[in-house]
Formats: structure tokens, C-alpha cells, sequence
């Protein structure tokens, strides 16, 4: 069996700019990046905004598990499909990041017949976003501690410094550090800490701002630190503003790429799911709508934290409305959440499958309290038996879901067929009423409440005393109304990664809490989930190289 990069290798790209004219896209709306890639301008934006927008379709899925989900394959694949059905269908994806590349996920470009390409591009370097984030973010490290060195007009406390600086790499060993060591000319000693750039704030900013001014206006409300006084000191009060919007200004811009069918993709922005906000940029998105009848998107991880956060964050501050929410499962998943070892997923187990099932099922229930219409489709493995698609299929179809098989990553296009006409059956015949799981107006105590016992299924939530003390800090400084981004494990729906199925009698324990006040909602931290993930065992990395050809390989 060939390998993802193997395949994407051997796929025949066609230049970019064919792709983008079969939008309607003209050359002169793009800016290449050599002859595959192309961010888009922003005249295109200006020529297209007015149009009506086609329909949103996010992809999400249960609660991920080392047997592998394909949420991107299924996105990739499901536009292939549309391609291939003749519908002006477009993707929207987020970028990868280089810490699970070469970590234990690999890239994320989709898989086998289902994937995005150049894929190697796109999972290493790609048209250089990443690298304008983590530069924006560290020129304001460097100017805050400037600032203190230069004689601290701002009364910044060094002990309440809130900026982090940032790497696009799992590195643990930056999580706490000591900056400033050395002589008087080396600064003010203090402890710093690094997070991996998809979770900053500038990448959430980027990904939440409509455009420059909205962009500037966010950066400015960045809140670095508090003052002696205890009130919070802000990237405007730094002026750091102009030069980091500098630093951003091709970041901003979308980039297009291809399906391994020429399927457009706009990839996009990428915080993850579950240590940010997990959806690629309202900018991406909104050109999407604008460009095709359908637009399939993606959320990071499960549908408790990339879709929760897609549609109560993402959705509401950008106006948009899902019409349709396709939710991927795997029956090795499901036997995994069932109690089955990783290495007996194989065999039919019908016994796993309905214990495992549960996971499934509160998903469905968790989409459906957002009154979007759910169709359920099954990624399918070659070891995956009849009996076990026909057990999924009728537990779905008892629970008002639409289901389909999706044979993409073997097939591309072609295998994405039964799925595609089920999502368009139900943006013909079933109305979204999306709207959001809380109101702008609950406390944010009753936000975090809201999501944990409606969506995660906990008891109640028990805060630690600098928990309880944050937030209160974060409502009386006039952030209240902001919607909550939780960070949790990705591998439950609980805190606790090792609770799998559908866990109940839990509580959510919340550790801590901050206000990303650009991005626009509080970071609510629970569990044991860090900001700044660590290298596996055997990484990734130590399987990958480049030949003298310039050919990559152990990519994946
Ligand atoms: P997600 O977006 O949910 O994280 P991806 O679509 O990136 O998942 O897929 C993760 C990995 O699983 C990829 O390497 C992909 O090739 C593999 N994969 C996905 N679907 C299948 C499938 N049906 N059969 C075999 N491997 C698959
Ligand atoms: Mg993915």
C-alpha cells in the first residue's frame, strides 16, 4: 500500500492559477507562491464580498483516538466528491502545524486519495504564515521587555507579565525559562514561558480578524501584563501595533491550493482545538462562501472542542450559520472507545462496537442542541466488516441522522459520492436553525458550566482558587461577555484523557483562566492540558529526510 506522500508525490498538480480561474478567479487576485500556491488579494475580497454566500458544511467527529478519525481526509475527500458531481464546491482547512508533524499525528493534508497537495509544502513551510505569527508575537516579547529595561514607564509587574513568547515546535523544555540572566545590560532576571505559536493570540487573532483595521484594532486590545496597580497594560500602550501588522500583512491574505482532483482548498490559519479556538480564519472562510455554492470546512479534534468552539466563538463573532454538520467516525474508534487494545482493531467485534458506540452518540446529541442537521458518515478501513457498517448505520438512522459511508482515502472523489448526495439531500430538504449553545450575557462561570455539563456530559465544575480568582478579575475588567475557549484533552470528553466512551459522574476541573481580550473570548484552562506540547518517545522526526533531488519522504 502506497503512502499518503507516496501518493501526493505521484499526483499531477495543474498550475494554480487554473485552479483559481475555475472560481472565476483571475490572475491578476493572485499572488503566487511559485506555481502551485497563491494567497489571494485583497481586491479579490472587494470584488466578491457583495455576492450572496453558498452553504457552510463543517466536518468534526468523535473524540480522537490512536486508531485515526480522518476528519481532513473526510473534507478533502467530500470536495473531491462535489468535484466530481459537477458542484462548485471549495475547501477550507487550517495550516499545520510543525509540532504534531513531527510529533506523533504527522502533517495534515488529509490522506491517502484525499489529500491537499503540494502536501509537503503545505506541512512544512508553506507560503510562511506561521513564521509571520511567531515573529509578531515575539516582537512584542521583545518590546515588553524592553520596556521594563528602558526604565519601565508602563509600572509593568514583573510578576504579573502575561505574554508569552512562542515557537512553532513541541518543546518542552521551553514551558519555563529564565530570561533576562546575564549582566545590567541583559535585562530585568525573570521567569518567561514559550507556547507553540498555533496557540497564541496573534494566531487567533489572525484567524478572527475580518481585515487590516479589524486586525490592528485586536493586536491593540492584546492585554501583555498588569501594572503595579493591578490594572492590565495593552499592546497599544506598548506600541506595538503598526509594526506587528506589518509583520502580518501577507499572513492575512488567504492561500489556495489543490485537491489531488483540483478541487480548490483555502488553507488558512490553524490554531488547534484544544488549546485555542481550532478553526481556520473567518477571512478564509468568508472568501469560501463567496466563491462556491459549498463550502466543507473543518474543526480541530472532536466535536466537543473544535465544533463547540467553531460554533459558539467562531460562528458568533463572524455572523456565519452552518447548514449542515458532518460528523466522521471510525469502527475502530468506536471498538477503541469500547475497550478494545490498539493492536486488535481488526477483527470484527460487534460487543466493542456497541459498548464504543456511546461516544458517537453524545456527539450527535451535542450537534443537535445547536439545532444544525447532522449527517454521520463512517471513514471507512479496509478491515472494517459489513455487519459493522450496517450496526453503525441503523443506530444512526434511529437518531434522525442522515448516514453515508465515505470510501475517500481509497477512492479520492469517486468513494465520496454516497456521502456528498446525503450532504446535499440535506441542505435541499433539512433547515439549519443554528444558534449557539449560550447567550453573550451569562456569567462566565455560567458559559463554562454550559459547556461542560451539556457538552462534555460533567456533573457541575470545580474551580481552583486562582481559577475562581482570574475570573473575577476578567469580569470586573469588563470581559464578562465574551464566549469562553476551553482548553481540554482532546482524547475525552472529560479532563481526564483516560475516560473514554461517553464517561459520566465527572466534574471539570478548571485550573486556571486568562482573557485573550484581541482574540475576543477567555481561555478557560482544565485538567492537565499544557500550551506547550512535548516530543513522543520516537518522534516523527526522526523518520523524515530529503534526498539530492529534493524529494521528501517519511512525511506523512
Ligand atoms: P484528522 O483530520 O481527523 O486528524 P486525518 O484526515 O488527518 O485525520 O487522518 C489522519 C491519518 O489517518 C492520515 O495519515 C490518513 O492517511 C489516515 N487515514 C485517514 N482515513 C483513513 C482510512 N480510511 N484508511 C486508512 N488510513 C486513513
Ligand atoms: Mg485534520
Amino acid at each position: 500500500m502506497k503512502t499518503d506522500i507516496e501518493i501526493a508525490q505521484e499526483a499531477t498538480m495543474i498550475p494554480i492559477k487554473e485552479v483559481a480561474a475555475s472560481y472565476g478567479i483571475s490572475e491578476e487576485d493572485l499572488e503566487l507562491y511559485g506555481r502551485y500556491k497563491a494567497k489571494l488579494t485583497d481586491e479579490l475580497w472587494e470584488e466578491v464580498k457583495d455576492r450572496p454566500d453558498g452553504k457552510l458544511v463543517l466536518v468534526t467527529a468523535i473524540n480522537p483516538t490512536p486508531a485515526g478519525e480522518g476528519k481532513t481526509t473526510t473534507t478533502v475527500g467530500l470536495g473531491e466528491a462535489f468535484g466530481k458531481m459537477e458542484k462548485k464546491a471549495i475547501i477550507a482547512l487550517r495550516e499545520p502545524s510543525l509540532g504534531p508533524c513531527f510529533g506523533i499525528k504527522g502533517g495534515a493534508a488529509g490522506g491517502g486519495y484525499a489529500q491537499v497537495v503540494p502536501m509537503e509544502d503545505l506541512n512544512l513551510h508553506f507560503t510562511g504564515d506561521f513564521h509571520a505569527i511567531t515573529s509578531a508575537n515575539n516582537l512584542l516579547a521583545a518590546l515588553l521587555d524592553n520596556h521594563i529595561h528602558q526604565g519601565n514607564a508602563l509600572g509593568i509587574d514583573t510578576r504579573q507579565i502575561l505574554w508569552k513568547r512562542c515557537l512553532d515546535m513541541n518543546d518542552r523544555a521551553l514551558r519555563n525559562v529564565v530570561v533576562g540572566l546575564g549582566a545590567k545590560a541583559d535585562g530585568f532576571v525573570r521567569e518567561d514561558h514559550f507556547v507553540i505559536t498555533v496557540a497564541s493570540e496573534i494566531m487567533a487573532i489572525l484567524c478572527l480578524a475580518d481585515d487590516m483595521n479589524d486586525l490592528k484594532e485586536r493586536l491593540g486590545r492584546i492585554i501583555v501584563a498588569y501594572n503595579y496597580a493591578g490594572e492590565p497594560v495593552t499592546a497599544a500602550q506598548l506600541n506595538a501595533v503598526g509594526a506587528m501588522a506589518a509583520l502580518l500583512k501577507e499572513a492575512l491574505k488567504p492561500n489556495l491550493i489543490q485537491t489531488l482532483e483540483h478541487t480548490g482548498a483555502i488553507v488558512h490559519g490553524g490554531p488547534f482545538a484544544n488549546i485555542a479556538h481550532g478553526c481556520n480564519s473567518v477571512r478564509a472562510t468568508k472568501t469560501a462562501l463567496k466563491l462556491a455554492d459549498i463550502v466543507v470546512t473543518e474543526a480541530g479534534f472532536g466535536a466537543d472542542l473544535g465544533a463547540e468552539k467553531f460554533l459558539d466563538i467562531k460562528c458568533r463573532m463572524a455572523g456565519l450559520k452552518p447548514d449542515a454538520i458532518v460528523l466522521v467516525a471510525t469502527v475502530r474508534a468506536l471498538k477503541y472507545n469500547g475497550g478494545v487494545p490498539k493492536d486488535q482493531l481488526k477483527e470484527e467485534n460487534l460487543e466493542a462496537l456497541a459498548r464504543g458506540i456511546v461516544n458517537l452518540e453524545k456527539h450527535i446529541e451535542n450537534m443537535q442542541k445547536y439545532d444544525v442537521p447532522v449527517i454521520v458518515t463512517l471513514n471507512s478501513f479496509i478491515t472494517d466488516t459489513e455487519a459493522e457498517y450496517q450496526f453503525v448505520k441503523k443506530f444512526c438512522e434511529d437518531r434522525d441522522c442522515e448516514f453515508a459511508l465515505s470510501e475517500v482515502w481509497e477512492k479520492g472523489g469517486e468513494g465520496g459520492i454516497a456521502l456528498a448526495e446525503k450532504v446535499l439531500y440535506t441542505l435541499e430538504n433539512k433547515e439549519s436553525h443554528y444558534k449557539p449553545l449560550y447567550p453573550d450575557e451569562a456569567g462566565l462561570k455560567e458559559k463554562i458550566a454550559a459547556v461542560a455539563k451539556e457538552i462534555y456530559g460533567a456533573d457541575g465544575v470545580s474551580y481552583a482558587p486562582a481559577a475562581s480568582k482570574a475570573l473575577k478579575k476578567i469580569e470586573d475588567m469588563g470581559f464578562g461577555r465574551l464566549p469562553v475557549c476551553m482548553a481540554k484533552t482532546q482524547y475525552s470528553l472529560s479532563d481526564d484523557q483516560t475516560k473514554l466512551g461517553r464517561p459520566s459522574g465527572f466534574e471539570i476541573n478548571v485550573r486556571d483562566a486568562y482573557v485573550s481580550a484581541g482574540a475576543g473570548f477567555v481561555v478557560v484552562l482544565t485538567g492537565a492540558i499544557m500550551t506547550m506540547p512535548g516530543l513522543p518517545k520516537v518522534p516523527a522526526a526522526n523518520n523524515i529526510d530529503v534526498n539530492n533531488d529534493g524529494v521528501i519522504t517519511g512525511l506523512f
